[in-house]
């Protein structure tokens, strides 16, 4: 007997190659399999008479293969399946391209449904490639709604859906269940059953949405509960009260003044520090708006009371560079900030980690490695993390663990509308820093075609000329199998960049492969300006600093989310010099014009944002694992709001009425609660 732990291969049809390839979708256990929704659905439920076909139309038609079909082997590689298909009123031609085996599987005088797209003429129809299926009311790919799966290689469409269909038919009366019956009750939600059943394979689009309702509901709820269990859970840890300090000498020591947004930040947070409990603080700002020195005024706040702060970053070069930040900003004012490098040599680390474990170091910056099990602090108190979404609750735990819960300040670009932040966060409180400081410029963006190519080289050489630097970023593939085609086309084009066409310009390439010390290394050697343009994939994207970069040039700009796009143009226009972002756009899809032309109307992260949502979908957006949250099978945190407070309302019902879930008909929620965790144990905060 199979369960929901069954291992997919269970499922006939289902092999060792087969089954690799469905792990690469996440599909390990039949559990898995039927919790693969569809990405979208094909409504094939519309038969027509060949009579009544008209061009450019996808229907089902009924017909039967007048005689029998031919096969032409046209070129290599190119073969041909003919036939002529008939109703009581038409005739319909059909082509198959290198399908031969269609030659034998249809025949004549039998009956098919045929679905495809109609080419040709009103009179003269035609159908490519068309599904087929026999007429005899047992097709599941013609005649009905038809789910449509996220694929990979070495699997199709059908072998998804049969395959789902075995596991429905196995575990139909042990599916997942989360929901409390009172809780399905009372939101008048759909049984597990059904809408499992229905959401693979919807019988009406009402019965889909049925299924759809109830299914976001429950991972909507799972989710609430997991929340509140965690909020609980830090709720009861004590934390170090610490006396708001006198800022004064610390602010005039900058050499700016700050914005009203950086100084309420700031404010909010040292009110939070003379608690006892733990401050638990987001502080969410566009790029450049100037989140570092927020972070550096609450380091501040905790020297002056004896206390020792660490920061993280979530790459080498970045915490380098906010070694180098806070140490300017601190080291005057007798605060002694140590940096802690994965790369640093045995006896360099011995020695940072004595003048930590000594109360010598006030300061600690570094990696998530810092707060690791072999590094011990005197009295750490606040923890302040850049780019949150990269921390996990493992590194919370990890401190947990040591028996410190210091205050913790996470910083954060990605910009999500305030509405959403505050859902998805739920017990973090939010400082948003909503102002630039003065005299920013604004980056002046172009989206260009291949065309302009010259015209950008000529410009580049010219900003060159004037002493500034470029960057120029080329997307890359993750994915192992074309990731070392990539990487050497990267490495091409930074190549023929270097010796064709700017030979007597210095040239330099990073990537991620790079080892950290060649990085760090190139990464220095641009800040210093002894590089001119430089390539880089991704590495670079949040955070780095160089002000004397005032070009950014994107490759195949397409390819990258709005936000992401937004993240790479900060690198630049972060001095004094006028600065340009331009977008290489490859693809001349009308929908990717679009993005980028919002990018160019806009330099405000939080409408780009917004619109990324509205061309994109929020799929896309909040997909991306962009928040920190678990990431969802099925509900979205934009368009189901709705939903979602429905969804919190029943969790809050069902915790206070079982605050730990020990009522027999709980059981389910705390076993998927638990899943959930476990599986986002990296993602979630
Ligand atoms: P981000 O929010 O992207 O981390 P940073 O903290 O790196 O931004 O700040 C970007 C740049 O702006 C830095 O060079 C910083 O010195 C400068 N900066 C920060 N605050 C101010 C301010 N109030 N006035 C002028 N420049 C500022
Ligand atoms: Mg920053």
């Amino acid at each position: 007997m199979a369960d929901l732990n069954t291992n997919v291969r269970w499922i006939s049809g289902i092999g060792e190659a087969r089954s690799k390839s469905l792990n690469k979708l996440g599909i390990y256990t039949l559990s898995d399999l039927v919790s693969y929704f569809p990405r979208a659905y094909d409504d094939r439920r519309r038969f027509k008479q060949i009579k009544d076909l008209h061009p450019g139309e996808s229907v089902c038609v009924a017909a039967t293969v007048a005689f029998p079909p031919t096969l032409s082997h046209i070129r290599a590689g190119m073969d041909i399946v003919k036939l002529r298909a008939v109703d009581s009123a038409g005739s319909l031609n059909i082509t198959f391209f290198n399908q031969s085996y269609m030659k034998n599987a249809l025949i004549q005088g039998e009956n098919y449904i045929f679905y495809g797209k109609i080419s040709g003429t009103a009179k003269n129809p035609e159908m490519t490639n068309p599904i087929v299926e026999k007429n005899d009311g047992k097709g599941r790919s013609t005649g009905r709604i038809v789910p449509i799966y996220r694929l990979t290689s070495g699997i199709t469409q059908n072998m998804v859906s049969r395959a789902v269909l075995q596991g429905l038919a196995a575990c139909g009366d042990i599916l997942p269940d989360p929901l409390p019956r009172g809780i399905q009750q009372q939101y008048k939600l759909a049984q597990s059953r059904f809408s499992y059943e229905n959401i693979h394979f919807p019988n009406s689009p009402a019965d889909l949405e049925i299924a759809r309702r109830r299914l976001i509901f429950e991972e909507l709820f799972v989710l609430s509960c997991a929340l509140t269990f965690l909020k609980r859970n830090k709720k009861v840890k004590e934390g170090t009260a610490i006396i708001p300090a006198d800022m004064r000498e610390f602010y005039s020591s900058l050499p700016f003044q700050l914005t009203g947004a950086q100084k309420r930040a700031i404010d909010e947070a040292l009110l939070d520090m003379a608690k006892p409990i733990p401050m638990s603080r987001l502080v969410q700002g566009d790029v450049g708006s100037g989140k570092t020195v927020v972070a550096a005024a609450c380091c501040y706040n905790a020297f002056k009371s004896n206390l020792q702060s660490a920061f993280m970053a979530p790459t080498e070069i970045l915490s380098m560079q906010h070694y180098e930040t806070l140490s300017s900003m601190l080291s005057p004012l007798g605060i002694k900030v140590d940096l802690l490098k994965g790369s640093m040599k045995v006896r360099e680390k011995r020695a940072v980690l004595e003048k930590l474990e000594s109360g010598e170091t006030d300061v600690l910056v570094g990696t998530h490695a810092i707060i690791s099990e072999n590094v011990k602090f005197k009295n750490l108190s606040l923890v302040i993390t850049d780019e949150q979404h990269r921390f996990g609750v493992n590194q919370r735990a990890a401190l947990t663990a040591k028996g410190i819960s210091p205050h913790v300040m996470v910083m954060s670009a990605t910009p999500i509308p305030r509405t959403l932040a505050l859902m998805i966060y739920g017990d973090l409180d939010i400082s948003i820093i909503n102002e630039l400081p003065p005299g920013r410029q604004k980056v002046d963006t172009f989206a260009v075609s291949e065309k302009m190519r010259a015209r950008v080289n000529a410009f580049i050489r010219r900003l060159v000329g004037e002493g500034r630097q470029v960057y120029i970023v080329c997307p890359m593939v993750e994915d192992n199998e074309t990731f070392s085609e990539n990487m050497k086309a990267v490495k091409e084009y930074a190549d023929n960049l270097q010796n064709i066409i700017f030979p007597d310009l210095k040239v330099g390439l990073i990537h991620g492969k790079l080892r950290p010390a060649q990085k760090e290394k190139t990464m220095a050697e641009f800040a210093a300006g002894n590089i001119d343009i430089l390539v880089a994939t991704t590495v670079i994207e949040v955070g780095v600093d160089v002000p004397n970069a005032a070009l950014i040039v994107v490759e195949n700009a397409d390819r990258f989310g709005l936000s992401q796009l937004h993240q790479l143009r900060g690198r630049v226009g972060r001095g004094s010099h006028k600065s340009y972002c331009i977008l290489f756009e490859s693809s001349g899809a009308e929908t990717a014009a679009k993005r980028l032309e919002v990018m160019c109307s806009t330099n405000d992260g939080f409408k780009i944002s917004e619109e990324d949502l509205k061309l994109r979908g929020p799929g896309d957006f909040f997909g991306s694992r962009q928040h920190g949250l678990p990431e969802m099978k099925i509900a979205n945190f934009a368009s189901d709001i709705n939903l979602l407070k429905l969804a919190q309302e029943a969790a809050q019902k069902t915790l206070s009425a079982d605050p730990n879930l020990s009522k027999p008909e709980n059981a389910m929620i705390k076993e998927h609660i638990k899943k959930m965790l476990e599986y986002n144990a990296d993602t979630l905060n």
